[in-house]
């Protein structure tokens, strides 16, 4: 068999978009199959930052956000007009369960953590308190200021999709992955589109259908390795409002989760919620308590604006099974290959901001078994398109 393709990436979304970008500009033979469209799944239904993860830094994961914060810095060069620099604001109340020394310490190894590059963070003096955009005072004991990042999700990944296109990568939308079956140097893919099927061979297959993803496994043959993992739903709401300064973390008063309140398109986007979800992946949607949990947020610190939802949105993180709490989870990206020189590699988890660094380590193995080429492009370096 002398295939057609080197590298086969089932799932549209960021994972599969930043894959086949590294795929195509290190030379190779790439197509991507989705299902429906780009960014359909999860990558269109986030906070929408590219950020260390500050909360992250609660939970322990030093490693996680130092490489969050590294990937901010390259996505701010590369993509100038998608990913844009943001004050994010984090008030303290008589309330709020973490103190002012607690939020300190965090934003300071947070800094420490990007390499003193960014933006540091300060105390907002009292006499400013009034100009941040109606946010409640009563009871304020405390208000910091950092540096993050905010992106368009779904832009984000058509242009990582676009600049992969460039360098000859083959994108199949509305096309889905039915099957594969190990043949020759790699695999027979089936898929299909608008009820006609077709085959393709591949040396190497991703499959980075985010929460599909067990699903896609159960398609492989012989059957690839496969790890316990529950699906996580968080919830947002989009309201009316301005908010001129920039993004808020905040609180929820119910149970002091963090939740972020945060200007979007002329509105305001608030979330996020997390609870288990067992369903169908396609039919994931907010509840009426998710929604109430963050309407009740958004009018406890900023009680002048409206709390009708416009429009609400629910997504999917795929998380390993663990005994710890959904809060403190591991939010790190795990790659599971079929075998040390794989010939098909799982993507689980993740995150947005990381996708880049996701894509090059996946190339990294799969060119353990692909023959060698010169790469083209650095994908650290190179610009992604706008519009
Ligand atoms: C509520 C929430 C908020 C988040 N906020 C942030 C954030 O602010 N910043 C951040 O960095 N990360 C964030 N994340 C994480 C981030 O959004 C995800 O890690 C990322 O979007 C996952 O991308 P993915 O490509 O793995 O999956 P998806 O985007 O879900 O893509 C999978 C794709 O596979 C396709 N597919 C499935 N089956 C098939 C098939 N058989 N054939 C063809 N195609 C198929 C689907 O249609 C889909 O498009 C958040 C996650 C959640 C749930």
């Amino acid at each position: 068999m002398n295939p057609s393709y080197d590298v086969v990436i089932v799932g549209g979304g960021i994972q599969g978009a930043g894959v086949a970008q590294a795929a195509a500009v290190h030379g190779y033979r790439t197509l991507l199959l989705e299902q429906h469209t780009l960014a359909a799944g999860t990558s269109s239904r986030s906070s929408k930052l590219v950020h260390g993860g500050l909360r992250y830094l609660e939970s322990g994961r030093i490693r996680l956000v130092r490489e969050s914060l590294r990937e901010r810095e390259i996505l701010l060069r590369i993509a100038p007009g998608l990913v844009a620099r943001r004050d994010f604001f984090i008030p303290l109340y008589a309330s709020s369960r973490r103190t002012k020394g607690h939020v300190h310490a965090g934003l300071w190894l947070y800094r420490l953590l990007a390499g003193g590059s960014v933006a540091g963070f300060e105390r907002v003096p009292a006499r400013a308190w009034e100009a941040l955009d109606g946010l409640e005072t009563a009871g304020l004991k405390a208000v910091f200021r950092y540096g993050d990042a905010q992106t368009d999700d779904v832009a984000l990944t058509r242009a990582v999709a676009r600049s992969a296109e460039e360098f000859g990568a083959e994108i199949h939308i509305g096309t889905r992955f039915v099957g594969a079956e190990r043949a020759g140097v790699g695999y027979e893919v089936r898929s299909v589109r608008e009820g006609v099927v077709a085959t393709c061979e591949t040396r190497t297959l991703v499959n980075a259908t985010g929460p599909w993803v067990a699903q896609t496994l159960s398609r492989v043959l012989p059957g690839p390795p496969r790890l316990p993992l529950e699906l996580v739903a968080g919830t947002h709401i989009i309201t009316e409002g301005v908010l001129g300064k920039g993004c808020y973390y905040v609180e929820a008063p119910s149970d002091h989760r963090g939740v972020f309140i945060l200007p979007w398109r002329g509105r305001i986007l608030t979330g996020t919620t997390e609870r288990l979800y067992g369903g169908d992946p396609a039919l994931v949607a907010p509840t009426p308590a998710e929604i109430a949990y963050l309407q009740e947020t958004l009018a406890a610190y900023f009680p002048g604006l409206p709390t009708s939802v416009a429009e609400s949105f629910a997504g999917l993180r795929v998380l390993p099974k663990s005994g710890r709490d959904l809060n403190g989870r591991s939010r790190e990206v795990v790659l599971l290959a079929d075998a040390p020189r794989p010939r098909f590699i799982s993507i689980f988890g993740g995150k947005l901001t990381g996708y880049r660094r996701t894509a090059e380590q996946v190339m990294e193995r799969l060119k353990l078994v692909l023959p060698g080429r010169i790469p083209r492009a650095d994908t650290s370096r190179l610009l992604l398109p706008v519009g």
